[in-house]
């Protein structure tokens, strides 16, 4: 399938507190956010016209700038609806939503205390990369690249600058004929995929990193209480990177990624099965619950 650039789309993009037309929604070259990468960014889905945790996402999103050293000048409230708008203005139901806040070009140095912070809003439609073919799960290279300490980077942010190690995992795993890199941390314990959170199901229990290093992601929390409410043990621990043999189950979880069985990790195999699509049937389902206080109408 041909890859339609993502300057040169039809629809409307929410920019600074406007809508623009999606072609012209530009910044200057000279932007803090393009050189210093201090720009903070969430992924959300939209299931039947409602995003799913909006609220979550933006708050994290706030935070993320927080820790970043800026507030992005919009309140949570204020951030919700333009993501909603956004949706609806672009005609969108079943959607990707992605809010980014950046430092702009006041200043241009390591310094950049005087900048504008700015916030764009755009949603695009993104199916489940593997669709109906799902259960037979994907292929991860172990990452070349490790997570760092969180006092190295600030890793409870979504931060852009984060990702410079995820693409460059990300980039090696393909080259080499996979479809993701599994990462570990600078200790050698198992973390995290490029864009997912990692579960491991040993002895009929869940197991999953606990989140120091890495983004302790939404959909990783929502399946951990999707598995409790099934009666599964849930085991947030860290995990040493050989446990990975005593795996009968791996799967992934993300906003994009949603639940995504793992069907080899370098050279070991695995076979998802009933935990993994339970899982993933539970989440499917609760994405398309109607969000609480929307009536629903009889038929
Ligand atoms: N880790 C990374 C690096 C991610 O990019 C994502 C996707 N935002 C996640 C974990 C999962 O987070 P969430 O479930 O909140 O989308």
């Amino acid at each position: 399938m041909a890859l339609v650039p993502f300057d040169d789309r039809d629809g409307w993009i929410w920019l600074d507190g406007a809508f623009v037309p999606w072609r012209d929604a530009q910044l200057h070259v000279l932007s803090h956010g393009l050189h210093y990468a201090s720009g903070v960014f969430e992924g959300e889905r939209a299931y039947s016209g409602h995003i799913f945790k909006l609220r979550a996402h933006t708050e994290r999103l706030i935070e993320s700038g927080r820790i970043l050293g800026f507030e992005i000048p919009w309140t949570a409230e204020e951030i919700d609806a333009a993501c909603r708008e956004t949706l609806a203005r672009n005609g969108l139901t079943d959607a990707y939503v992605r809010p980014l806040a950046w430092r702009g070009a006041e200043q241009l140095s390591v310094s950049a205390q005087q900048t504008k912070i700015h916030l764009a809003i755009a949603t695009w439609a993104w199916p489940n990369l593997f669709g109906a073919d799902r259960m037979k799960g994907v292929r991860l290279a172990w990452a070349k690249w490790k997570r760092p300490h969180p006092e190295t980077a600030p890793t409870a942010s979504k931060a852009a600058g984060l990702y410079m190690i995820g693409t460059l995992s990300k980039h090696h795993a393909e080259a080499e004929g996979f479809d993701d890199a599994l990462m570990l941390d600078w200790k050698g314990d198992i973390s995290e995929a490029t864009g997912a959170n990692v579960f491991l199901v040993i002895d009929g229990e869940l197991h999953t990193p606990t989140p120091v290093n890495f983004l302790d992601g939404i959909t990783r929390r929502t399946v951990m209480a999707l598995a409790r409410t099934r009666q599964i043990k849930v085991v947030e621990r860290t995990i040493p990177q050989a446990d990975l043999a005593r795996a009968s189950e791996v799967f992934l979880v993300g906003t994009a990624a949603e639940v995504t069985p793992v069907r080899q990790v370098a050279d070991l195999h695995f076979t998802p099965a009933a935990i993994t699509e339970t899982l993933l049937k539970d989440y499917e389902a609760l994405v398309r619950m109607p969000p609480e206080g929307v009536a629903v109408r009889a038929a």
